[in-house]
């Protein structure tokens, strides 16, 4: 098999909320394992790469502690792994467990940072995402932002618990959607289509990231600072409280 012909299948994508996957070893080597399908969301897009563990016929585990995509072959997902294993290698069947609570304060935290560009009212020119906080940078000169206001802006949305929905677009509906990127980075295409977070009323953006299905699931979050870090540029982070 030429290395050409290797493809993760991103099982991340249709099934957020799932923990556990059965898997065959594509390829082992000094980037980690890749595997023909994965749960482990790789880097990207703001958000960390997944952590868990794989789990040998023989009942071993091996500590997963990044995911991240093939520099060249996108399309190619490597586990990196705490420490290297004799018995996985090409071919190998093993089962993969994500660190899911890690995961899901990712995908909550990843909702609520769309919630925060629907409440700001700028471009967005980076993105950071972390089990335990998150933050956004605007392209704003003014300061015009309020830490409390920002915070109970973000509660009212939060507790509305509103449906968080996938869209998959053409390229061809996607452009024919005004203003619908809010980063100045390209939104991810692939195989044609534009993968869309859609919250309802609230806010609509090209994303390929894991996020919940409703934003009740988010909780309590506090925006905990304001810093401006260029002429043009302030960045917001919050926290859960
Ligand atoms: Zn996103």
């Amino acid at each position: 098999m030429s290395a050409l012909a290797l493809h993760t299948r991103p099982l991340f994508d249709e099934l957020p909320y799932q923990h556990t996957f059965t898997a065959r070893v594509l390829a082992v080597s000094e980037l980690g394992v890749a595997l023909d399908q994965t749960l482990f969301y790789p880097t990207g897009g703001g958000q960390p790469g997944d952590q868990g563990h794989l789990l040998l016929p023989d009942g071993s585990a091996v500590a997963v502690v990044n995911t991240q995509r093939d520099p060249l072959l996108r399309a190619i997902i490597w586990h990196q792994l705490e420490e290297g294993h004799p018995d996985i290698r090409a071919g190998t069947e093993l089962q993969g467990c994500l660190d899911w609570e890690r995961r899901y304060r990712h995908m909550r935290m990843h909702t609520c940072l769309h919630l925060l560009c629907a409440i700001v009212d700028a471009p967005v020119t980076g993105c950071s995402i972390a089990a335990d906080k998150g933050r956004l940078d605007f392209d704003l000169p003014e300061s015009t932002l309020d830490k409390e206001q920002i915070t109970r802006s973000l509660m009212e949305l939060i507790d509305g618990a509103l449906d968080v929905q996938v869209q998959l677009l053409s390229n061809d509906e996607y452009r024919s959607l005004p203003n619908l990127c809010r980063t100045q980075v390209a939104p991810p295409q692939g195989n044609g289509t534009v993968r869309v977070i859609d919250i309802p009323g609230v806010d609509m953006q090209p994303c390929g990231g894991t996020h919940v299905r409703n934003t009740a699931e988010v909780g309590a979050v506090i925006c905990d600072k304001i810093e401006k870090k260029s002429r043009h540029n302030r960045r917001v982070t919050l926290r859960f409280a």
